[in-house]
C-alpha cells in the first residue's frame, strides 16, 4: 500500500507545516502551489490521498476537486478539503463539492494526522472486503465499490465519493437500524476521529440529494429526533 500525500496548499509555510507533519508520521509527500500543477501531479503520480486547498491561484481547489473527480475512472483518490473559511460557509462547500472530508484552517496537527489515517486506512478495509448489500432499490457491491439505485425498473450507477459509499453501504448492512451520530462516525472514520461528529450530517445530506426524490422528504434515510437516522427501503 503506497502512502503518498499530495498537498496542494499555496501558503509556503502552511504546506510546509504539513509535510514535515505526515513525513513525521512516515508518509510520502508531493507539494503543488497550484491547481494546474495539482491536476499535472495527480496524474504522473495516482496519490491515493491530496489534501487539497481551496483558496488557490488560477484554478481554486473546488474546481480541482470537480475535474480530479471527472479525472479518476479507477483510480479515485480520497480527497481532504483545506478552508480557512467559517463553518456554515463550510457547510455548504461539504455540500457540493466531491470532497471526502474536510478541515477548517486553524487545525490542530493531530486532527489532521487522525484525518489523513482515518482516509488512508478505509482504503486498506475495502481490499479486505468482499460482499454485495441488497435492498429493494439499492445494491452496494463492497468489493468491486459500485453503488446502484433501481428507478421505475432501470438500475443506474450512483456517483458517489468514498464516504459516501460508505455511509450507504452501512446504512444498506442493517436496514431499519436507528443509527447515533456517534456510531456512524465509529463506521466511517474509525475509533480516533477527531472533531465534530455534525460532520455526519453534511454527508447525510450530500448521499440524500443523490438518492432522495425529495431530499427535504425523504423517503430512504430518516432523521431520528434526537439520536441519528435509520435507513428504509420497503417495497
Ligand atoms: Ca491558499
Amino acid at each position: 500500500m503506497q502512502q503518498t500525500v499530495l498537498i496542494v496548499e499555496d501558503e509556503a509555510e502552511i504546506a510546509r507545516f504539513i509535510q514535515q507533519l505526515l513525513e513525521k508520521e512516515g508518509f510520502t509527500c508531493l507539494h503543488s502551489r497550484d491547481g494546474n500543477d495539482a491536476l499535472r501531479q495527480f496524474q504522473t503520480h495516482q496519490p491515493p490521498l491530496i489534501i487539497l486547498d481551496w483558496m488557490l491561484p488560477g484554478i481554486d481547489g473546488l474546481e480541482v476537486c470537480t475535474r480530479i473527480r471527472k479525472l479518476a475512472g479507477t483510480h479515485d483518490p480520497y480527497i481532504l478539503m483545506l478552508t480557512a473559511k467559517g463553518e456554515e460557509f463550510n457547510r455548504v462547500i461539504g455540500l457540493s463539492t466531491g470532497a471526502d472530508d474536510y478541515l477548517v484552517k486553524p487545525f490542530s496537527p493531530m486532527e489532521l494526522v487522525a484525518r489523513v489515517r482515518a482516509l488512508l486506512r478505509r482504503s486498506l478495509r475495502q481490499e479486505a472486503k468482499s460482499q454485495v448489500y441488497r435492498t429493494v432499490h439499492f445494491s452496494v457491491d463492497l468489493d468491486r465499490h459500485i453503488a446502484t439505485q433501481q428507478d421505475n425498473g432501470t438500475a443506474k450507477d450512483l456517483d458517489l465519493t468514498a464516504i459516501e459509499f460508505d455511509l450507504l453501504a452501512t446504512f444498506l448492512s442493517h436496514p431499519g437500524r436507528a443509527w447515533s451520530r456517534t456510531h456512524l462516525v465509529e463506521k466511517l472514520w474509525g475509533n480516533d476521529f477527531f472533531g465534530e461528529e455534525r460532520v455526519v450530517d453534511t454527508h447525510v445530506a450530500r448521499l440524500r440529494k443523490k438518492i432522495e426524490l425529495d431530499p427535504s422528504h425523504p423517503q430512504f434515510i430518516k432523521t431520528v429526533v434526537g439520536m441519528g437516522y435509520k435507513f428504509e427501503d420497503d417495497a
